[in-house]
């Protein structure tokens, strides 16, 4: 027998999935995530965050999730692991999502998937990928205890994780293919007073070298022409994020940058789609922010099932 609709399935888990989770349970509404991994999204990779309110001293990013997690879990919010959705169909006002070995059908779809770290493609990125190579300094910075190591990238997370890093590594190098940070002032006050971070501006990381693991950099000075070959053991990308958006050219629009385009109550192109954080064409990517519209979200969902005359009597529990 085929399994009955669900009023909303959430895609992704990360605080803005897990926000719109807990309204939407809360007002007893048949809601379902999807998650493609462990619920937390890239907050988890955060070492501190110090701008969400509530937490005088700053929380790391694992532990600010795993409260959002126990606090939907109050609610009895149900969560499926899946694989990367291969079809997604629209039919009437039913959302058909299929992936392998699974699907679910659903009167709403709140899409929080978020982005994914950015790969630049050079020579040695692939190669050397979990040998010295990695995108989260939360979760490999020990490795490099007293260690020299490069950080690629100029904004918020690079200066971050940078910062984070020199509290391990002997020396982090803090590579930027611009002569100015475009990190927040805060950030960048920070770490121009680190003493184990330098940089090197105008600079392009051209090849990553070494044999079992990294072992060299060879970094391009684009105002002297000149490439420097740089001893490192490891190195950060922090050169931006793509969203996760894949699944969904053709069904919804989306902005030049592959983000989801809204509306003020975040309902994308598709009626009952809706959008909400890092996946959403919106001009800043905080973890409150994120939060926040997943409550948005939420509650537009809630309107729109009312409106199809979709929701269910909430009977407690799945
Ligand atoms: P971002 O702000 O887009 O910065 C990406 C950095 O990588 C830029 O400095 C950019 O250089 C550089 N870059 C991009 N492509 C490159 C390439 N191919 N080669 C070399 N360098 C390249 O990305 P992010 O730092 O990941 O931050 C993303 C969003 O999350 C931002 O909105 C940020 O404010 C937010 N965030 C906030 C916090 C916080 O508030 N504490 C922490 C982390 C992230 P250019 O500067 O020359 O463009």
């Amino acid at each position: 027998m085929a399994e009955p609709v669900r009023d909303v399935a959430i895609l992704g888990g990360g605080p803005s999935g897990l926000t719109a989770g807990l309204y939407l349970r809360r007002a007893r509404i048949d809601a379902v995530m999807l998650e493609q991994q462990l619920p937390g999204g890239q907050a988890v990779y955060s070492p501190l965050i110090e701008n969400f309110p509530g937490f005088p001293e700053g929380i790391p990013g694992a532990d600010l999730v795993d409260l959002m997690k126990q606090q939907v879990d109050r609610f009895e919010l149900e969560i499926k692991t899946f694989a990367p959705v291969q079809e997604f169909v629209l039919d009437g006002n039913v959302k058909r999502l299929r992936y392998e070995g699974g699907g679910l059908d659903a009167y709403a779809v709140i899409i929080a998937t978020g982005r994914s770290p950015r790969k630049i493609g050079i020579p040695g990125e692939e190669e050397y990928a979990g040998r010295g190579i990695s995108y989260c300094a939360t979760c490999d910075a020990p490795l490099f205890k007293e260690k020299v190591v490069l950080v690629v990238g100029g904004g918020d997370a690079a200066v971050e994780e940078a910062l984070h890093l020199a509290r391990f590594a002997s020396k982090v190098i803090l590579v930027h293919r611009r002569d100015e940070l475009r990190a927040s002032s805060y950030l960048q006050e920070r770490i121009l007073s680190e003493p184990r971070v330098e940089f090197m501006w105008n600079s392009e990381l051209r090849e990553i070298k070494g044999e079992q693991t990294v072992q060299s950099a060879s970094v391009y000075n684009n105002v002297t022409g000149e490439t420097a070959e740089v001893p490192v053991s490891g190195v950060f990308f922090y050169v931006g994020n793509e969203p996760n958006t894949r699944f969904l050219r053709d069904i919804v629009e989306l902005n030049e940058g592959g983000y989801v385009v809204t509306d003020d109550r975040l309902e994308s192109s598709v009626p009952g789609i809706f959008a909400s954080g890092d996946v959403r064409a919106n001009h800043f990517k905080q973890v409150i922010l994120a939060a926040a519209e997943g409550a948005l979200a939420a509650m537009s969902a809630q309107r729109y099932l009312e409106t199809i005359g979709a929701r269910k009597a909430y009977e407690g529990g799945h």
